[in-house]
């Protein structure tokens, strides 16, 4: 039933979306056909997108401010995979009749308040009608240095594999919020808080750059992304299980129940940075960490392809996992 209260979509634009655009000069407050940017001096534009649609991606329950908090950052995250800065994004949302403006107002809230929390604003996008589940898609804009691109494909035989903050959240917070992990209450919020709103690593990942021989973002799992990379960089890599991070609600859950770290190694939706680095750059690493604010833990090494992309227990046996990762159909 279409909602009386909600303004046609040139309204909705001028009164909802335009204010997301006002700290970009160049996208003339939604008025025009394009937007302008120039990026700084000896920069490169990096380009990502991703859309989400309800049901697939996000459920019909899901708050608003929440759904398009993880549509914007799982785009930044792959903006901090690859070195850049995030500097602006397009944005298209399809909406049905019977989207309240209210949803609609929570939805560009969320925007808003990521805004100021990663510095970018809204460049443009468009606005459609839709008889089926609501879609959004996002293109996210960054910059660097040109030539410097962090690609999946730099790793070399004997590099380090280092993650970025913790391995599992996003797995075992899905789990969380279907019912299937109960733990303590605390527990249980803070993981389905980890799932629902990732951390992108936009502060570290711009560090990376000359540093990192090889970064992407997990997204899919631990060992399914780093099977990525690998397969990319035309090398193979071990993993040492044991040097893994988990966040302490994570340790917890495995405590309670160690099958979950087979999730936590395997499951999707982390967002940590996931990057090999030579051993000579170490330190840097370690500085580097430091001065963006985000832990980075050392998980393994760059082997050669024919030992293939496999985890190790602590006392060097291999571990095998029931499937690598979420598989996109
Ligand atoms: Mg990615």
């Amino acid at each position: 039933m279409p909602q009386p209260d909600r303004p046609d979509e040139f309204s909705l634009i001028a009164k909802v979306f335009a204010p997301l655009s006002a700290e970009a000069p160049g996208a003339f407050g939604l008025t025009d056909d394009a937007a302008l940017f120039a990026p700084g001096e000896g920069m490169e534009i990096v380009l990502t997108v991703d859309a989400i649609v309800e049901g697939v991606h996000f459920l019909s329950s899901d708050p608003a401010d929440s759904v398009a908090q993880k549509l914007l950052r799982v785009n930044l995250s792959d903006l901090a995979a690859k070195g850049a800065t995030p500097r602006g994004y397009l944005l298209v949302t399809s909406w049905r009749a019977d989207t309240t403006l209210a949803w609609i107002e929570g939805f560009a809230d969320g925007l808003r308040r990521d805004q100021k929390t990663f510095g970018i604003a809204l460049w443009g996008g468009d606005t459609v009608s839709t008889p089926g589940p609501l879609n959004f898609s996002l293109t996210a804009i960054g910059e660097v240095p040109r030539g410097k691109m962090l690609r999946r494909s730099g790793a070399r035989i004997g590099d380090d594999l280092y993650v970025s903050g913790t391995i599992g959240d996003g797995a075992l917070g899905l789990a969380a919020a279907e019912g299937r992990l109960v733990g303590a209450l605390e527990d249980v919020r803070s993981l389905i808080d980890r799932y629902r709103c990732p951390q992108p690593r936009t502060a570290l990942g711009s560090r990376l750059v000359g540093l990192a021989s090889a970064a992407l973002d997990v997204s899919d799992g631990l060992m399914a992304d780093l099977g990525h990379l690998c397969e990319t960089s035309g090398v193979g890599a071990r993993i040492e299980a044991s040097l893994v991070p988990l966040s302490p609600a994570a340790s917890r859950a495995v405590d309670a129940n160690s099958s979950w770290f087979g999730t936590a190694l395997t499951g999707g939706d982390d967002y940590e940075l996931l990057f090999a680095a030579s051993p000579a750059n170490a330190a840097r690493i370690a500085a580097v960490a430091t001065e963006s604010g985000v832990a980075v833990t050392r998980i393994g090494t760059v082997v050669s392809r024919e030992e293939g992309v496999h985890a190790v227990d602590s006392q060097g046996s291999p571990l095998a996992f029931g499937q690598l990762g979420f598989k996109h159909f």
